[in-house]
């Protein structure tokens, strides 16, 4: 069976078919045994900007230890939990799989730290965003074919990318569902691994977390199956349980919309409001663990303080690449050159240090500075 009669006989009527996928930019004869989609993944995992999130920072930096979560394992409990979800709504899990993969691809050195920093230096040049970014990675930055710059991805998969830029609802131009639900499975992820990491880190205690109403129910949910857990136990279940809960929440709140507003094809997507949404109370409980986070966590002193230490580095390193961009504008063979002279030395720069992971980005700010 070849992968567009499987699609045929495997998807929902709502999921994107790939023998109705727009194409890419570059003509290119279709493979004899992958789909597109399934083409447009593994040019993400062979690219050096997906290899290079395994030294990119997701919430706690990498002088806090080796055992939380960097950019790419986060990437990866994306990946797996929007591939469940895709698989039991029927959906295009080759498409959800890529998507996943890509999603983060932009994030530069340092987080949302450096990405700040980067942002704010390129303010008055339309700025810095990670979102944007991967899009210049893979149409512009990747050099991996002789024939064009960039992955030349499926418009499919551009677009979903282009899509998390501005994620307000436009009547009659919502994105594809394979697209709504990574979206909804990094929420899923990372409410749930940030605080499994800042717990391993002992920056939150577990009573701390007990305040929060969606925490006490995962615990209570926990304490009802088992008796006499270790404080260790008693997390990891609850991490646990806290996934599966909003997967199967999601799932719920999906089906339940879909039958609502009469979804019978990616037109009626398109056309219908968001439908990856968690059911109302379950939104309101995953909005007091994510304020929560925020000032808990990712305010907390220690995350602050690597925090600062990381984008001094990363500003100066910029400044001073801006100021004498030569040892950038003369490595061969990249294209950094041409868009310092079509764009700006700046958006060069800032190009260059986006693609640089936490360590390389510090080890080059040594040198630099000792020159
Ligand atoms: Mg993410």
């Amino acid at each position: 069976m070849d992968y567009q009669q499987r699609e045929t006989l495997l998807l929902a009527p709502y999921a994107m078919q790939s023998a109705d996928s727009a194409g890419r930019v570059h003509d290119e004869p279709s493979h004899p045994y992958r789909s597109p989609y399934q083409r447009d993944r593994d040019r993400i995992v062979h690219s050096s900007a997906y290899r290079r999130l395994a030294h990119k920072t997701q919430v706690f930096t990498g002088e806090m230890g080796d055992y939380h979560r960097t950019r790419l394992t986060h990437t990866q409990e994306v990946a797996s939990i929007a591939r469940t979800l895709a698989r039991s709504l029927r959906l295009n899990e080759d498409l959800v799989e890529a998507l996943a993969l890509a999603h983060d691809i932009g994030h530069p050195p340092f987080g949302h730290a450096g990405e700040d920093l980067l942002n704010e230096r390129l303010e008055d040049q339309g700025g810095f965003n990670h979102n944007r970014q991967a899009v210049r990675l893979v149409t512009l930055l990747e050099k991996r074919y002789p024939q064009f710059a960039g992955l030349n991805l499926s418009h499919e998969m551009l677009d979903g990318q282009r899509r998390r830029t501005d994620k307000r609802f436009v009547e009659g131009n919502s994105p594809l569902l394979e697209v709504q639900i990574v979206d909804a499975a990094d929420s899923i992820a990372y409410d749930a691994h940030d605080a499994d990491d800042a717990l391993e880190l002992g920056i939150l205690e577990l009573e701390e977390l007990a305040e929060l109403e969606l925490w006490r129910e995962a615990l209570d949910r926990v304490r009802a199956r088992y008796t006499n857990l270790t404080q260790t136990e008693l997390r990891r279940a609850t991490i646990h349980e806290l996934l599966d809960w909003q997967v199967g929440d999601l799932l719920s709140s999906v089906r339940a919309l879909l039958i609502e507003h009469q979804i019978f094809s990616t037109a009626d997507v398109r056309r219908a409001p968001p439908l990856a949404v968690a059911s109302g109370e379950l939104a309101e409980q995953k909005r007091q663990l994510e304020s929560f986070l925020f000032a808990r966590v990712y305010r907390h002193p220690k995350v602050l303080a690597s925090r600062m230490e990381a984008t001094a580095a990363l500003g100066d390193l910029f400044d001073r690449l801006v100021a004498d961009p030569t040892p950038l504008l003369t490595k061969p063979g990249n294209p950094f050159a041409e868009i310092a002279a079509t764009d700006s030395t700046a958006r060069a720069v800032a190009d260059y240090l986006g693609c640089l992971t936490d360590h390389a980005a510090l080890e080059e700010h040594s040198r630099m500075a000792l020159i």
